[in-house]
């Protein structure tokens, strides 16, 4: 069993590398540039040696092909992806342009070189932005709401139109905000914790943050991995949400970590000016169909993960203190 990950070097690539390692896969990972500092990601979790990591420009149809073509690969993961809802008002066009011919280029190349194997693609919760009801499931209309959302739901339906086109086993993971200690810095969860974990004793610092008044559905992305890989165990290719089912203001989550970490509620600040142009105010999504057909087992409360989250900040800020001295 061959698989290759793109966006290894990324939150959950990393932590779905480690999981097809422990099921037997061969990995190979896509990376943009093969640099001499090695992905910490896979450093962090001990899988650096054991995963093969491939140059290739995912915008570069001929590159697919080859790689397609070398490694006919019993399983694609398609992560790779410009991620980040803030950055694409910022970058409009790149993300557009990244986040939709990557998938046109790796599903074009399956299609034309391996056609029975099976893709995976990094959908999002974005897509559907402005929800009349909720929750979300794979009926609900999408409105999208940034650049970004744009960008993924229309991979969405190039995927949906190459299933039915062609007949290629492949599908969208409909995931929702999922959250882990290898989360990027920008992101809001992980720049909370790591953060407060480092300036809770600093009485001078001020957290400041954009609206928090908005609800997500968050999710642990250990575990969120695992349904990517059992949606391409199935006999036939679907569409899957994957999310919690709940959701909880970004307060709330401000609030859960000052109150563990004994910082005093005053130090954070809302600034209007960090606002974005829009927003969804509340998105929860229906993980029936993903617990009943993929046997998906999740059960996790968000505010234990955030116990675990900030657990394992302690640790590796302990551990990189030690390391200075
Ligand atoms: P992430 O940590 O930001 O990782 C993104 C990955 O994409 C990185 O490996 C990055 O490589 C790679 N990448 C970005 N731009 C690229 C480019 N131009 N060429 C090649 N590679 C590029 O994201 P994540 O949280 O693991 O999310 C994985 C996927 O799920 C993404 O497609 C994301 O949009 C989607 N998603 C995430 C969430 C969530 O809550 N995490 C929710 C729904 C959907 P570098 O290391 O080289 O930058």
């Amino acid at each position: 069993m061959v698989a290759i990950v793109t966006g290894i070097t990324g939150q959950d690539g990393a932590y779905l590398a480690k999981l097809l390692l422990s099921k037997g896969y061969e990995v190979i990972g896509i990376v943009r540039r093969n640099h001499s500092i090695l992905p910490e990601k896979l450093v962090y979790l001990g899988i650096i040696g054991r995963v093969k990591l491939v140059e290739c420009d995912l915008m570069d149809m001929s590159s697919v092909i080859n790689i397609i073509t070398e490694y006919k690969p019993t399983e694609v993961y398609n992560l790779a992806a410009q991620s980040s809802v803030g950055i694409s008002f910022h970058q409009p066009i790149g993300t557009i342009q990244f986040n939709i011919i990557s998938v046109l280029n790796l599903l074009e190349a399956i299609r034309l070189s391996s056609p029975n194997t099976k893709l995976y693609q990094a959908s999002s919760s974005e897509m559907y932005g402005k929800v009349k009801h909720l929750p979300v499931t794979t009926d609900t209309p999408m409105h999208p709401l940034s650049p970004y959302a744009i960008s993924k739901a229309s991979a969405y339906w190039t995927i949906v139109n190459y299933r039915e086109s062609y007949g290629l086993y492949a599908c969208n993971g409909v995931l929702f905000n999922h959250e882990s200690f290898l989360r990027s810095p920008n992101f809001f969860v992980k720049k909370i914790i790591s953060e407060s974990v480092k300036n809770r004793s600093n009485t001078e610092w001020i957290l400041k943050v954009g609206n928090i008044d908005v609800k997500r559905d968050f999710g642990f992305s250990v575990k969120y991995v695992e349904a990517m890989w059992l949606m391409l165990q199935q006999d036939t290719p679907q569409d899957f949400m994957i999310c919690s089912g709940k959701s909880i203001t970004l307060r709330s989550i401000i609030e859960y970590v000052f109150n563990r970490l004994d910082i005093p509620l005053a130090r954070y600040k809302v600034d209007s000016e960090l606002f974005r142009p829009t927003d969804i105010d509340d998105i929860y999504g229906d993980n029936s169909m993903a617990k009943n057909i993929l046997k998906w087992e999740y059960d996790c409360d968000f505010y234990q993960v955030l116990d675990i989250l900030i657990e394992e900040e302690e640790k590796a800020m302990g551990k990189s203190k030690s390391q200075e001295k």
